[in-house]
């Protein structure tokens, strides 16, 4: 790896449970690769359920004195939390790229994502949660009712690995902001991210057990997303994945009324009119399609052009990618698209790709993917059809998919014909249209005119099969924290 570390306090392969690195007794490990090469990169502790239900007793009582700081205080802790993130920059940089294949560049620039999550909580906490003052509505009303918002407890965390900085931060911040106390179970894919995170978060002051992080194996998830959702002490689980693990989580948090956050796959629609600036939607499509090659949630998945419109749009697009995107090396300046997470994701792009020609659709890009490898060279389709897997399920890498429709209408029928609801774009220079599209597409959020909505500061979550609640923004303290009525006699 052309990368030395300056910092090798980061990497460990323990859990970090009430402040400590712990060694399990029986220092059982599973192993974590480099994408790029499929190398081991290292063995990491495979907690069971038994250490997580220890964590969760020890943020319970943690909980006790923590939900207790002032709110400026837990706002200094969050900041000095951000500072040590800053320290270790590069490192956690090369980390992330190390395991997760995304190019240093944009490993940087999730850092940087990182350090503004915190930064965000940290003054939201200092601003607190404020309440209401609601008058008695009966003649003569003798009462006055004030609201608080009180944090939750223990809030348990299940988190992915394509966004192993900022993905769980917009977690973890936020319920630390209002005072809540947290376990968390990584990605196993990511777990020297989390563990690296971790090691800032040890360094940052705050007091033992209000933040705990355990790895484990992949195939002990479910046994832990069991206890999360069951375990009495636990108040909310917030979970971001698949939709049918989401599914499944909030059916147990249903049968035992915990609070939920879910934040599930999505099936991005991205629209073009034939009044469109054309440049712009090219640009934009390529940043939200081929950054982080193509492993976002809220990624555009089905492209959905203009009929008028088609040749011209696909023929930008086409160049635009022959010279923009290159695949290579994640540690070489020039690659603007590295491996993705596992060679398991290219099998699955394999498969949608394989459906969508035999159905049909004709493939522009000249380079073929390798079988065996992580690296998925971009790749551009057009008529792509409903029918086809690629436009019904999420593609999460480097394939960008186009079809066409004929009429404002069609185009919002089409981007609403599928059960997730999380992003959209849209683009038309009419802003009558624009606004039209927007109001009436099925999503969470939606990108007018724009393919870079991520930021903490906007409310981010979806409807439909999308999930439930929103993160980032001061939405996500309401999602932890529980509103209470006193009603005072005059
Ligand atoms: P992805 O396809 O992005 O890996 P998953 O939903 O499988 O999506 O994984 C997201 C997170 O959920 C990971 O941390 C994974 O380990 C965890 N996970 C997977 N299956 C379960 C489960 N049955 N219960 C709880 N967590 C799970």
């Amino acid at each position: 790896v052309p990368y030395s570390f300056s910092d090798h306090g980061l990497l460990d392969d323990r859990p970090f449970v009430d402040g400590k690195w712990l060694r399990l007794p029986d220092r059982k490990t599973f192993p974590v690769e480099d994408p790029s090469d499929q190398q081991n990169l290292a063995h990491v502790s495979d907690c069971d359920a038994s250490e997580y239900d220890k964590a969760i007793v020890i943020a319970h009582k943690a909980f006790a004195s923590y939900k207790n700081l002032a709110p400026r205080t837990r706002g200094d802790l969050l900041r000095r939390w951000s500072q040590q993130v800053s320290n270790s920059r590069n490192d956690l940089a090369a980390v992330c790229t190390l395991e997760l294949g995304k190019t240093f560049k944009e490993s940087l620039g999730a850092v940087d994502y990182a350090v503004r999550c915190l930064t965000w909580f940290a003054n939201l906490a200092e601003e607190g949660c404020g309440g209401e003052t609601i008058p008695n509505s009966n003649p003569g009303g003798k009462t006055r009712i004030f609201t608080i918002r009180q944090p939750v407890g223990v809030v348990c965390a299940i988190t992915p690995w394509n966004s192993p900085y900022s993905g769980v931060l917009k977690k973890i911040a936020p319920a630390l902001a209002v005072g809540c106390t947290v376990v968390h179970k990584p990605a196993p894919e990511t777990s020297l991210c989390a563990i690296a995170l971790a090691k800032t978060f040890d360094r940052a002051g705050f007091a033992p057990g209000v933040y705990n992080m355990l790895t484990c194996a992949p195939e002990k998830a479910a046994a832990i997303g069991d206890l999360f959702c069951s375990h009495h002490l636990v108040r909310h689980v917030t979970f971001t994945g698949s939709t049918a693990v989401g599914r499944y989580l909030a059916q147990r948090c249903g049968a035992n009324l915990k609070k939920m956050t879910m934040e599930l796959g999505g099936n991005a629609p991205f629209l073009v009119f034939a009044d469109a600036d054309l440049d712009v939607a090219v640009k934009s499509l390529l940043a939200c399609k081929f950054t982080s090659a193509g492993q976002v949630c809220i990624y555009a998945n089905r492209v959905l052009v203009e009929e008028q419109i088609q040749d011209q749009f696909v023929s930008k697009l086409l160049e635009a990618i022959t010279q923009n995107i290159r695949l290579g090396s994640p540690w070489d300046d020039k690659s603007t698209l590295g491996p993705l997470y596992s060679v398991k994701g290219a099998g699955k792009i394999q498969r949608l790709l394989k459906d969508a020609l035999n159905k049909g659709a004709r493939l522009l890009t000249p380079d073929t993917y390798k079988d065996g490898s992580a690296f998925y060279p971009p790749t551009l389709l057009v008529d792509t059809r409903s029918e086809m897997q690629i436009t019904q399920e999420e593609i999460f890498g480097p394939v960008v998919g186009v079809s066409t429709f004929k009429t404002e209408d069609e185009a919002i029928q089409l981007a609403n014909d599928v059960n997730s609801g999380l992003a959209g774009y849209v683009f038309t220079e009419n802003v009558s249209r624009l606004f039209r599209v927007a109001e009436a597409l099925q999503v969470g959020m939606v990108g007018a005119r724009t393919g870079s909505i991520s930021a903490v500061e906007q409310p981010f979550g979806g409807i439909k099969d999308s999930g439930l609640g929103r993160e980032g923004s001061r939405h996500a303290l309401e999602e932890y924290t529980d509103l209470k009525a006193i009603t005072l006699a005059l």
